[in-house]
């Protein structure tokens, strides 16, 4: 097994070389280190080699997980990645430090009202169903522009859009078409690309990029 600061070196090469192929800067790309499944142990190896941001999907794990974590490393920011509940809104901005998985009006009302009692407002990114997949997360393409009027008139920071394209399938064309609707709708983030597929969606303007595996290795 290599050490998490091998893996990162190695992660970090691949990001390097495709800024550079497409004349990017590094600073324009975040890394999320998504440690789902993998224990505080491993957290703090990556964080000791120099990661500072991390992901999860799911929130009752990352009450678990990140208190403790979260008091001795402050200077450390915990993405949400996976599907939210609407009942769990206001654990998630509680926790969080920027949800990547807004996908409907329902859960935009339910971040908004929990910011508002939070007094603290999270950016969001709206996850989009670019592979028109069923029993996938994300808004429809079509609906789209809705939720983001939603968003927008309930004051909630949207950040940009984030995507999972359909498994199995070359992914260029979903990172392609998620740019531009990001740069359709006036928005800067795109969260995609993953351990697989980061260097395309860098050079398709992923400005998030979420990488498990490549970083902690296999999920057990
Ligand atoms: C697990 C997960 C990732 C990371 O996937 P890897 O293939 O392990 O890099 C990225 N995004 C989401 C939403 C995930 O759930």
């Amino acid at each position: 097994m290599e050490s998490a600061a091998t893996l990162l070196a190695e992660v970090e090469d691949r990001i390097a070389h495709a800024c550079r192929v497409s004349e990017r800067e590094r600073s324009e790309v975040t890394l999320i280190a998504v440690s789902k499944t993998h224990p505080p142990e491993a957290v703090e190896s990556l964080i000791e080699a120099g990661c500072r941001v991390f992901g999860e999907n799911r929130v009752q794990e990352a009450q678990a997980k990140w208190p403790e974590l979260r008091e001795r490393y402050p200077g450390v920011q915990l993405h949400l990645v996976g599907q939210l509940q609407s009942n769990k809104a206001d654990e998630a901005v509680a926790l969080f430090d920027a949800i990547h998985s807004l996908d409907r009006p329902s859960l935009a009302q339910a971040l908004a009202r929990a910011m508002q009692k939070a007094g603290k407002a999270i950016p969001c990114f709206v996850q989009v169903n670019v592979g028109n997949e069923e029993q996938k997360g994300g808004c429809a393409i079509a609906e789209l522009p809705g939720l983001l009027a939603e968003a927008r008139t309930l004051e909630i920071p949207l950040a940009g859009l984030m995507c999972v394209p359909p498994l199995g399938i070359e992914p260029t064309p979903f990172f392609a078409f998620l740019d531009k609707l990001a740069r359709d709708n006036g928005l800067e983030g795109r969260s995609m690309g993953m351990s697989g597929d980061f260097e395309t969606a860098i050079v398709l303007g992923a400005t998030h990029v979420r990488v498990g595996t490549a970083l902690f290795g296999g999920r057990g």
